[in-house]
């Protein structure tokens, strides 16, 4: 069956979206536009309806900004930063600015600062959110406070077109905050999902794993090997099971040190990886000890694989330290029906016994057969 990777994803993505951006970069960046194109509708109705040429200037401003935003948010390196000095910006540039222009205290825009708290407390961390929130509260009791007492530093705009104003403004400031919004929650995502996939992949190797060879670990394989026995019981499929071990490692260590052995031990279960089929599995069951699950494999064939591993092993150098051969012996057992996960082992186990009771550096399937 032909496996699904990343580029399969991207195509799918690129047919179903058009394109092959994240489709939530992409909501943000159609907030972005909307937000843009709506300021330029802005600035171009202000004119025709005659409105202050301070509030033409803010649309237009408005429009340059989220079109700035638009462009660089798609480059920056941290999104977090940029969202944080967007909203700086936004807070303490377009907000007073809106606010001075449409009716000061009186106006509607009044109601936005309490979004600019809410997104700082959203955008920002510890000391430095308490720092900015502090900060905004100062500023627009200030601007409130000012645009109270002096209300003539507060545009007079009248009520047709400041309405026109104020609406299309709640339009762009929703489009800008939404579109922040959903990237600072969609880049927190992905971080932490990073984290946790990376997680939850450290955990598995761990607990199937052996640390020092790479290969299966034994509570792994006894239940792979349950899983197959239950599928061969099921339906019949054959089954086999060869325990290996290396002879006379422990002269080994002794001769040539303990770490030596680490390096044979873990150049074995390489050589013996590339051996086997990926359907196959190889696991460490013991000190020098390798169990290999064969599914779909009678003892036969599960024989020859071992033989030629065994060959294989005899005539490769698995350390450069060691001027002698190293050999393995093998016991192959096949499951019958009915037979448990502790009494295939056995099996395997017992013809091992064999093997190296009778020289060593051989394979023994038991009831005398060979098959050579
Ligand atoms: P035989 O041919 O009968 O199997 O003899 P042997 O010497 O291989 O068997 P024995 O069971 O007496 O020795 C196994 C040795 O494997 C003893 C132990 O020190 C060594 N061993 C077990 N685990 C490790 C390991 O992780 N690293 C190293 N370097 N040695 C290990
Ligand atoms: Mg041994
Ligand atoms: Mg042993």
């Amino acid at each position: 069956m032909k496996r699904y990777v990343l580029n399969d994803l991207k195509k799918d993505t690129k047919k179903h979206f058009g394109c092959d951006v994240p489709v939530e970069k992409r909501l943000t960046n159609m907030l972005f536009a909307g937000g843009c194109l709506v300021c330029i509708v802005c600035v171009i109705g202000a004119a025709i309806v005659g409105m202050p040429i301070e509030a033409i200037l803010i649309c237009l401003s408005l429009a340059v900004y989220i079109g700035l935003m638009f462009y660089i948010s798609n480059k920056v390196e941290n999104p977090e930063l940029f969202n944080q000095l967007a909203l700086i910006i936004i807070n303490f540039v377009f907000f007073p600015a809106i606010f001075l222009t449409t009716g000061g205290v009186y106006g509607g825009i009044v109601s936005y600062f309490i979004f600019g708290i809410i997104f700082s407390f959203l955008l920002f961390k510890g000391f430095i959110c308490f720092l900015v929130v502090v900060a905004e509260l100062v500023f627009y009791s200030a601007l409130i406070y000012a645009s109270y007492e002096w209300p003539q530093i507060v545009l007079d705009i009248n009520s047709r077109s400041y309405t026109y104003f104020l609406s299309s403004t709640t339009v762009v400031i929703v489009a800008l905050a939404t579109g922040l919004l959903v990237r600072l929650l969609t880049t927190q995502y992905r971080r932490e999902k990073r984290k946790i996939d990376k997680a939850v992949k450290e955990l598995e190797e761990l607990s199937t794993k052996d640390p020092l060879t790479g290969v299966y670990n034994r509570r792994y394989m006894l239940d792979f090997l349950q899983t197959n026995i239950n599928r061969a019981y099921n339906y019949g499929a054959q089954l086999s099971v060869v325990m290996f071990d290396i002879d006379k490692f422990k002269s080994l260590n002794d001769d040539f040190g303990h770490l030596v052995g680490d390096e044979i031990l873990l150049n074995l279960c390489d050589l013996v990886g590339t051996q086997i089929r990926t359907s196959d599995m190889l696991s460490r069951y013991g000190g020098e000890e390798f169990v290999a699950v064969f599914p779909n494999t009678s003892a036969e064939v599960a024989y020859r694989r071992a033989e030629e591993i065994r060959k294989i092993v005899e005539e490769t150098s698995l350390s450069d330290s060691v001027n002698r051969p190293i050999t393995i012996s093998g016991g192959v057992a096949e499951y019958v029906k009915g037979m448990s996960v502790e009494e295939i082992i056995g099996a395997a186990d017992k013809n091992l016994y064999v093997a190296k009771n009778t020289g060593r550096n051989k394979i023994c399937i038991g009831n005398d057969e060979t098959w050579e």
